[in-house]
């Protein structure tokens, strides 16, 4: 799997290293774990999947570039497996999962590879974590016709936000604060994620 995100083009050794370092069969259903480092998305239960090595090798590259991504957030823990790979590039890793199901078997999961420090909330990811805020970096796993207001509030002076953003065509976005304040935005790669929804279940 490693060789193929190299050949694809991720060159980021930090993030190879840590992609390496976590067994996606955990993460993937008993009856999928044969395709578990396939370079594909698998379904995960309640209509949700879990996602592409590529995909999160791409969004934690362009979150890495040149800097430490220290305090994260990730919006969209679905069974917990990019949480884990962002246990071993960020120093403190808060994931928010609206299905609270969902949010059961991220912990059974990432219990299994102790990590000490993720933390994972049951909430509205669109809302952030205000008690927790500000974030050097935020990560969206899930798409939003525009990135949440309350999202780029809890972004840290010099943080940077990647998420998919559109509805029926989805590209990354990066959103970078500067420390002066301004937000600058950069359109990258088109992906296809899950909608990001407002509300828990
Ligand atoms: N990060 C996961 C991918 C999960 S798919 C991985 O590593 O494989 C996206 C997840 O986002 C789904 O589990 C979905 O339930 C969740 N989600 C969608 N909207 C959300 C919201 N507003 N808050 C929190 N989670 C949300």
């Amino acid at each position: 799997m490693i060789e193929r995100l190299r050949e694809q083009g991720i060159r980021q050794e930090s993030v190879l290293g840590a992609l390496a370092a976590i067994p996606r069969h955990v993460f993937v259903d008993e009856a999928l774990r044969s395709r578990a480092y396939e370079d594909t998305a698998l379904p995960l239960g309640f209509q949700q999947t879990i996602s592409q090595p590529f995909v999160v090798a791409r969004m934690l590259e362009v979150a890495a570039k040149g800097r430490a991504l220290g305090k994260t957030l990730e919006v969209g823990a679905g069974c917990g497996y990019q949480a884990a790979v962002l246990s071993r590039l960020a120093s403190e890793v808060y994931a928010v999962e609206r299905i609270r199901k969902l949010l059961d078997k991220a912990r059974a999961n990432l219990r299994q590879l102790r990590l000490p420090n993720v933390r994972l909330k049951h909430g509205d990811g669109s809302l952030g974590l205000p008690e927790v805020a500000p974030f050097d970096t935020i990560v969206v796993s899930a798409a939003a016709a525009v990135v949440p207001q309350a999202l780029r509030q809890q972004l840290a002076p010099g943080g940077r936000l990647i998420m998919p953003v559109g509805m029926q065509e989805q590209r990354l976005m990066l959103v970078e604060r500067s420390v002066a304040g301004p937000f600058f935005e950069t359109w990258l790669d088109a992906v296809r994620f899950v909608p990001l929804i407002a509300g828990v279940e």
